[in-house]
């Protein structure tokens, strides 16, 4: 299966999409991922068996598209998110500059 970049439409196979993920912003529970292609930048929320793209609307994260990923898992660890598929593991982790106003 493929994940799209949803500005430019390249298609990335799970793993090269997932190593582009570089933040988890642990108060939102939102993941950034930056495009390598054209570096557009996406907020998606990983759920099992899914991806959740939207937009942060008022502070909060509206999921408006989901994207099935089976086997898709996550675990929130401390200062990072594992997101985990098919023996693999990616860690997103999070900045420690946004603990301060992270709620
Ligand atoms: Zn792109």
């Amino acid at each position: 299966m493929l994940i799209p970049c949803l500005a430019c439409e390249s298609r990335f196979r799970p793993e090269e999409y997932f190593q582009a993920c570089h933040d988890y912003r642990r108060g939102k529970d939102l993941v950034f991922w930056t495009c390598p292609r054209c570096g557009n930048q996406d907020e998606l929320r990983v759920f099992p068996g899914e991806l959740g793209f939207g937009y942060q609307r008022r502070g909060k994260f509206d999921v408006s598209d989901r994207l099935r990923v089976p086997g898709l898992r996550r675990q929130r660890q401390d200062m990072r998110l594992d997101i985990s598929l098919e023996e693999k593991v990616w860690r997103v982790p999070t900045r420690s500059r946004q603990l301060a106003g992270a709620h």
